[in-house]
């Protein structure tokens, strides 16, 4: 197994750009998994450590080499709750936000809270940059629109952040869990209300209808909080599999939408 160690980001552009099979490395917390299971030998690593530009966060703009130990910190409340939730102490001082949007999976969790407040990914290549909304961005299921010669450089948050927004995961136990469902609810003073959800369709999804209806109640009655729920479960489209059966799925997620529509409002 080659293993290049860049610098900085031109260096690891170029030798991407020359070796578009390499595998890119940041916290290995989900590449490693696969050497060690023996499933994956990867011929050429490209390590990310070491690149300043991905470790930098400033303001909405968070690099892709951002690890969960610092977001739990951060001045996102629903980042930094879900931040809490992930692996262990030792997977969050080693996991980033941009190993998520890496892996794409249905289950990632930083992903629901980037597509609930509408987060870009910033890609870039020796060609130049480009930016493009979570939705272009999340493709299928542990697909993404990265070309093989592109680095997830950073994720740029909107500059007017929702100030209300929470996070919730359900899995089989309480902590180091894989979702089995999880939901970030943003809320906004004139009642616009966002809901995306985690490993209840091949990519995260929004529950649009569920918003446009809520978002029109200034004061939610019980009623309507309790529709809410029945229209996000609705509007999902879980899958059973090893984790879960699709019925409790959406009898989960429900349960979440309304819990945290409680808690934002
Ligand atoms: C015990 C354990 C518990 C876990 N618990 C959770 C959990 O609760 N919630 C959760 O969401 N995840 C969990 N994970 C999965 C993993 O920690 C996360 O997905 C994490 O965000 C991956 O980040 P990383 O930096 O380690 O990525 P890596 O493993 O280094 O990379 C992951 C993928 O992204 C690509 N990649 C990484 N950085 C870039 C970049 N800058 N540009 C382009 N591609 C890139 C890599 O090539 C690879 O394909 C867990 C993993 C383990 C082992």
């Amino acid at each position: 197994m080659e293993m290049t160690t860049p610098k900085d980001l031109t260096e690891a552009l170029t030798a991407i750009d020359q070796d578009p099979d390499a595998v890119l490395l940041a916290g290995g917390t989900d590449v490693m998994i696969g050497v060690n299971f023996g499933e994956t030998w990867p011929s050429h690593v490209v390590g990310l450590r070491r690149l300043a530009e991905l470790t930098a966060w400033e303001g909405n703009r968070i690099g892709a080499g951002v690890t969960y130990r610092r977001l739990e910190k951060g001045p996102f409340a629903a980042l930094a709750e879900l931040s809490r939730t992930v692996g262990s102490p030792q997977i969050r001082n080693a996991g980033t936000i941009g190993g998520n949007l890496g892996t794409a999976s249905p289950a990632g969790d930083a992903l629901p809270f980037l597509a609930a407040v509408d987060a870009e990914v910033e890609l870039a290549s020796l060609n130049g940059r480009r930016t493009l909304p979570w939705h272009e961005f999340l493709v299928g299921v542990k697909r993404n629109a990265r070309e093989p010669n592109e680095l997830i450089v950073a994720t740029i948050l909107p500059e007017a952040m929702p100030p209300r927004q929470a996070f919730a995961k359900v899995g089989i136990r309480n902590a180091m869990v894989i979702s089995t469902v999880s939901a970030c609810l943003t809320r906004r003073e004139d009642g616009t209300t966002t809901i995306a959800l985690g490993s209840v369709a091949p990519t995260t999804i929004r529950a649009r209808k569920a918003e446009a209806m809520i978002s029109s109640e200034k004061s939610p009655t019980e009623a309507a909080i309790a529709e809410f729920g029945r229209l996000v479960s609705e509007e999902i489209k879980p899958i059973s599999d090893h984790r879960s059966t699709a019925a409790y799925r959406r009898h989960a997620a429900g349960v979440l939408a309304k819990r945290l529509l409680e808690r934002c409002l």
